[in-house]
């Protein structure tokens, strides 16, 4: 049984990334930068933003965080896109979600120029990735982060039966488009499970992948796993541990220690999905950057 270990594999993407941001600050004077914009004060907002902020800057990125208040009109927040959208030594745009209730957020996700949205949110992102042009597009970070610990760990999904549980915008549909493509994508055969799908057990059972994106904790048991199958494990679920500093801890939506007992490989919650999301965004910012000046 294999542990696909995220937190290790993302260290060497990053790695790999910061070689190449020296050499184009050498060889160009620029680095990418990403400006991410956050709306309020919700506290996990804040986590996220921040820690996306420290790994570019580690990377040698620019990063720049712009915090505006809770109260700001839909008109201000659209006007601060389009600044960044005009500012070319921003190659990477994103607005942290969720969004106060006055403004909509998809609005807001189609105001992003698509050559800057490295979360992969806008229908022109989105389009491309459906029809297989995948690289022409910015690939949503979760599902592209799964990509890359199944190629990095050489996992054979030609012709396996992939089984998505969960269809958000997010992870699981781009993930599922990710994974039936043929050219440069997995060419698997892909079933996608959600809530008012009956016995989804009688699916999971029979998945070579089985990929959960639920936000449900441990909602995938031992005996939901095939024999063999390789599980990737994206949910990241709260549970009280009054052991645990914080007193909580971090479970998946699969029941780890009886899914390893079955699985053939399998990702770990925390260390495993969480870590390469970040990686890839900081991918999608330098893929950004190269196309800007065409470097590739
Ligand atoms: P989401 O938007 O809430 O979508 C959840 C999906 O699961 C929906 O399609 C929903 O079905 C389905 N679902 C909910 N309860 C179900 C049940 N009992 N049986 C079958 N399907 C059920 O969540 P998300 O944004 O995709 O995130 C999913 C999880 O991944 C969360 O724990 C989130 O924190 C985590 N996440 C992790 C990362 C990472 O980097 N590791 C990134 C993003 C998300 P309906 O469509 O029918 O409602």
């Amino acid at each position: 049984m294999q542990i696909l270990d995220g937190k290790k594999l993302s260290l060497e993407i990053k790695e790999e990334i910061k070689t190449k941001v020296s050499e184009y600050k050498s060889k160009l004077g620029k680095v990418p930068g990403l400006s991410v914009i956050i709306v309020g004060e919700d506290p996990a907002s804040q986590v996220y933003v921040r820690s996306k902020a420290k790994t570019c800057n580690e990377i040698g990125m620019n990063s720049e965080v712009i915090e505006l208040p809770e109260s700001v009109s839909q008109q201000d927040l659209l006007k601060k896109v389009e600044d960044l959208n005009n500012n070319p030594d921003v190659h990477g745009i994103l607005v942290q979600q969720p969004l106060p209730k006055h403004i909509d957020e998809f609005a807001v996700t189609l105001a992003i120029a698509p050559e800057k949205d490295v979360d992969g949110f806008h229908p022109e992102n989105v389009g491309r990735l459906v029809i297989g042009r995948l690289e022409e597009c910015f690939l949503s970070c979760t599902p592209y982060g799964i990509i890359e610990i199944l190629k990095r760990y050489n996992i054979s999904t030609k012709g396996k039966h992939c089984v998505i549980v969960g269809r958000s915008n997010i992870v699981g549909k781009p993930m599922a488009n990710l994974m039936v493509q043929k050219l440069d994508g997995m060419n698997c055969t892909v079933t996608v499970c959600h809530s008012a799908t009956p016995d989804i057990g009688s699916h999971t059972q029979n998945a070579d992948i089985l990929i959960a994106a639920i936000g449900k904790a441990k909602l995938i048991t031992g005996d939901m796993v095939k024999p063999g199958a390789v599980v990737i494990d994206v949910g990241m679920n709260r549970v009280e541990d009054p052991s645990a500093k914080r007193g909580y801890r971090l479970v998946g939506d699969v029941d780890y220690d009886a899914a390893r007992e079955k699985a053939s490989a399998i990702t770990p919650v925390p260390g495993g999905v969480g870590p390469m999301t970040i990686a890839m965004l900081i991918s999608n910012t330098l893929k950004s950057f190269e196309r800007a000046h065409q470097t590739v």
